[in-house]
Formats: structure tokens, C-alpha cells, sequence
């Protein structure tokens, strides 16, 4: 087995490592003091590859004076290429290089400030992947295209029964009945006007019955299978 670097008393850039701290799935993290007096705690990758190099005063004094030099720099997917002669709110803009391959015009604030690391792929590709995860969310969910998860959503806040489904109707005459109501298939079908709630909850638990029942029965086999 290879020897656990210990990097205690070591200094990066600006930091210097104090102490070893906990590790996470991420790595090994270590508690560092930063030349401006700041504490802390830094994924020891960050170090090793010069990824960090202060807590963020090093960025900070460079966008302060307004000219830093940023060619080869890396921020995030991005690295700086070249200084253009264009400014952007007073700022510097740079010709900036993305590892897609993709060339994007960033300026010096943006990139040191970390509010732009890529030319847009980034974000892209977590969006996709958030709507990939909805997707197959609602797949799993799914028993002959209904989402059965729908089905057996919970009562809406607003509900003035306390009954999924049926709610208090004003007849011509003053007087209050309750109607019945059952969503199914993209098509909300109307199951009566009744006296009570309890005589509308009996209507709509009928035919959840008839309507809901095969479905969440046929998913709750297939979870059991498959496990
Ligand atoms: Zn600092
Ligand atoms: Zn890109």
C-alpha cells in the first residue's frame, strides 16, 4: 500500500496546510490558513493541482486592478486564451477556450469571479441530466401510459372537503350539494351531485376503485418482481 501523503506544514500558492480534516467521497480534505489570514478547509486535489491557490483574495486583487494577466489560466472548463482589446463594463474581455472545444468571449470579472465556467455546456448538461432524471422518474411510474404516481398524489391544499376529488357546489335554489369528480387518462370525468360528502367520497372511492386500482396494483407487482 502506498504511504497516505501527509502534507501538514506544506504550502500551495497562498495556503498553508494546517491540520488533515475529514474525508469525504470527494477525497481527502486538509484545514489551511491563507496567506490573508483565512481558515479553510480545502479538498487536498485542489492543492496537489494547484486548483486553489488562496480563498479567493488572490482573484479578488487581480479583479481590483483591472489588469490582471489571465493567459493560460483555467477556470472551471474555461481557459484563457488571449487578452481582446474590447471591454465590457470597464472589464477586460479574453478569448476563452473551452474543453468542448467551444471558443467563448468571457471578461476578466466573469472568469475570476466564477460566475461563468464554461461556454454554456455546462449548464447544458445539467439540464439534461435533470430532465433525464424526471423522465426516467415518471417511467418508473408509468403502467400502460398513466403515471401512477399521479394517481395517488395527495390531497390538494385547497381542497374545502377534506375529499379528493369532490367539492361543495351552489345549487340554484341556496342549497349546497357536492359533486364527484375523478381525473383519468387526461379526461376528467363528473360522477354526481350528492346530498353529503359522504355519499360523494363513496362515488369517487367507487371508481378509484374501477379506474385507479388495476394500475396501482399492476405497479406494486411489478416493484415486487423486481426486487
Ligand atoms: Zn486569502
Ligand atoms: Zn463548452
Amino acid at each position: 500500500m502506498r504511504a497516505r501523503m501527509d502534507l501538514t506544514g506544506r504550502t500551495f500558492s497562498r495556503w498553508t496546510v494546517l491540520e488533515e480534516s475529514a474525508e469525504t467521497n470527494s477525497g481527502r480534505h486538509w484545514l489551511c490558513r491563507c496567506s490573508c489570514g483565512t481558515v479553510k478547509v480545502v479538498l487536498q486535489n485542489s492543492l496537489t493541482r494547484g486548483k486553489s491557490t488562496s480563498c479567493g483574495c488572490y482573484n479578488l486583487e487581480q479583479l481590483q486592478s483591472r489588469k490582471a494577466d489571465l493567459t493560460g489560466r483555467t477556470f472551471g472548463r474555461l481557459t484563457a486564451v488571449e487578452e481582446l482589446p474590447t471591454r465590457r463594463h470597464t472589464y477586460i474581455e479574453w478569448r476563452c477556450q473551452c474543453r468542448c472545444g467551444n471558443e467563448t468571449i468571457v471578461t476578466s470579472h466573469d472568469l475570476l469571479c466564477g460566475n461563468i465556467k464554461s461556454c454554456g455546456c455546462l449548464n447544458a448538461e445539467l439540464r439534461k441530466k435533470r430532465i433525464a432524471k424526471v423522465r426516467q422518474g415518471l417511467k418508473k411510474n408509468k403502467v400502460e401510459n398513466v403515471v401512477v404516481s399521479q394517481l395517488t398524489q395527495k390531497l390538494s391544499k385547497t381542497s374545502k372537503t377534506g375529499v379528493k376529488g369532490v367539492n361543495p357546489c351552489k345549487q340554484a335554489n341556496g342549497s349546497v350539494m357536492y359533486s364527484a369528480r375523478i381525473g383519468f387518462k387526461g379526461k376528467n370525468h363528473h360522477l354526481g351531485f350528492y346530498h353529503s360528502v359522504a355519499e360523494a367520497e363513496a362515488a369517487r372511492k367507487r371508481a378509484e376503485k374501477a379506474l385507479y386500482e388495476p394500475y396501482i396494483q399492476k405497479l406494486a407487482e411489478r416493484k415486487k418482481t423486481k426486487n
